[in-house]
């Protein structure tokens, strides 16, 4: 019979549970589909970074699909509703039995997908779980409810993964050469999609030495490297992971099996990861612009492009924010620390809505994906489950003093305080830096107009 697999953020030969499931019988002609949709893209308004990696891992994938001998067909559908249609004229032009995919979370997907296994109904759609370590509907409290706690949640997901462990899938033996022949695959052309940055490497035999190099030599550090931006202690493997270039699950197999003192720390961003898509799953309303905490309704965000403006570009006068929004601009990453403290900088000191910041994230990020950069700008406006409380304003002058504190983050992409003294650039309040900017808002007070403001927020919801 005829399996088709249906790729999507799960651009990846290894543990990659439904094209293993193809694959599983010798005989079985085994062909795959990408759906281009970059209509859906514009709607999502997601950025050529992230654009032009998946790009390049669909390339990728072309080549090493055709190693194993089986043929991929890409479509150019423009928008998620066009896919039902798309997979029936595939299924009838190849005689597809059946369709094997990786569960995606967030709304529209969920929507797509739904609207295709019931266009579908002649063929067997199958449906795994690959873009998380635990599947959302697996990890629920006692009552059966979602958590809205990360603690309590990793805590039930150890609990899981101790009598579930993770079994990651090898990559498929190759085919034989008619798998490859047999068919007339008519695919669209593949876009040229450019950004002036670099694009992560995300070969996958690169990305299996990433993993090794980063547990071998970096993570006994990671918990306490972790938080400071110059120093390069993580794994930098978000973008790969982002588009699926990279199994989750195997990070966290092959990081379960390092000692357990030192893997704790890195698993639990594993399962950040996890948590924010449970919240996505539980409560799609975070998926329409929503905050997941209804106080966000009472809150007047400041509309003022010109401050936003400011923020993107990095012109702030806040030594340690426009050294992150440089980084974010120059290189399409930026450092976890640095997020939050950008994050909390707009929406508490500027107070403006943290939908400008994710909008601008997505725009940016190679590693943009919705479940951890909704959830992650959620917790740093403090209107999301488990969020920072609102009191809780980063100054972003200490932040910088404390992990960054011989400013050579600062330096080195913030070029024009190279030549001034570390205490100075600390002093960035008091002090003036010449042909630096002075901060766009004084700290404290803006800091303490935000908690007000939230309180009446609060008392009005
Ligand atoms: P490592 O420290 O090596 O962590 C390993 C992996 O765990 C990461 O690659 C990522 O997949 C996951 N992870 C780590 N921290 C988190 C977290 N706090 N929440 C969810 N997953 C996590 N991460 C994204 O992948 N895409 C985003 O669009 C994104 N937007 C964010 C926006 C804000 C405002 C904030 C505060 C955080 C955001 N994060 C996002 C989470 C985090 O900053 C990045 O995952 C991390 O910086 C990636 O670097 P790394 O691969 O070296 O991480």
């Amino acid at each position: 019979s005829v399996q088709l697999v249906w790729f999507r953020n799960d651009l990846r030969l290894d543990d990659n549970p439904a094209l293993h499931h193809a694959c599983n019988r010798k005989d079985d002609q085994v062909i795959a589909l990408y759906l281009l949709s970059e209509q859906q893209w514009d709607n999502h308004g997601v950025g050529n970074n992230q654009r032009s990696l998946i790009i390049k891992a669909l390339l990728q994938l072309k080549k090493s699909l055709k190693q194993l001998n089986i043929p991929l067909i890409v479509k150019s559908i423009g928008q998620f509703d066009n896919s039902a249609n798309a997979l029936s004229e595939v299924c009838k032009s190849q005689g597809v039995d059946e369709i094997h995919f990786n569960i995606e979370y967030p709304i529209n997907e969920r929507r797509r997908d739904k609207l295709v296994v019931e266009h579908l109904s002649q063929v067997k759609c199958h449906r795994y779980v690959g873009d998380s370590v635990t599947a959302p509907w697996q990890i629920t409290t006692q009552s059966n409810s979602a958590f809205k706690v990360f603690t309590p949640f990793s805590k039930a997901c150890y609990t899981y993964l101790d009598s579930n462990p993770v079994h990651c899938y090898s990559i498929p033996d190759k085919r034989d050469a008619q798998n490859f022949n047999v068919i007339n695959t008519g695919s669209d052309p593949i876009p040229d999609i450019k950004t002036s940055l670099n694009i992560p490497n995300i070969d996958e035999n690169f990305l299996a030495n990433q993993l090794d190099g980063f547990l071998e030599s970096k993570l006994e550090d990671y918990k306490d490297d972790r938080d400071y931006p110059y120093v390069p202690g993580t794994s930098k493997l978000s973008a790969a992971l982002a588009v699926g270039a990279l199994s989750v699950r195997r990070c966290f197999e092959v990081a379960s099996n390092s000692d357990k003192e030192y893997s704790k720390p890195w698993l639990n961003e594993l399962l950040w990861r996890d948590f924010y898509r449970s919240v996505m799953w539980h409560f799609p309303h975070v998926c329409q612009g929503k905050a997941f905490n209804s106080v966000d309704k009472y809150i007047n965000w400041n509309k003022d492009d010109a401050q936003l403006k400011r923020w993107q570009q990095g012109n702030t006068g806040i030594p340690i924010v426009d050294a992150a929004m440089r980084q974010l601009n120059e290189t399409g990453w930026m450092h976890n620390r640095l997020r939050m403290v950008v994050a909390s900088f707009l929406t508490k000191n500027l107070w403006i809505d943290w939908r400008e910041g994710e909008a601008y994230f997505t725009q940016m990020l190679f590693d943009y994906d919705f479940a951890s950069n909704n959830g992650g700008w959620q917790w740093s406006a403090s209107v999301g489950t488990d969020a920072a409380p609102y009191f809780r304003v980063f100054n972003p002058a200490s932040q910088q003093q404390k992990f960054d504190p011989k400013a050579e983050f600062i330096r080195k992409w913030v070029t024009e305080l190279q030549g001034f003294e570390t205490s100075d650039i600390h002093k960035f309040e008091k002090k003036a830096l010449q042909n630096y900017e002075k901060p766009m808002v004084d700290l404290k007070f803006t800091r303490k107009l935000a908690i007000d403001s939230f309180k009446s927020a609060k008392s009005a919801a």
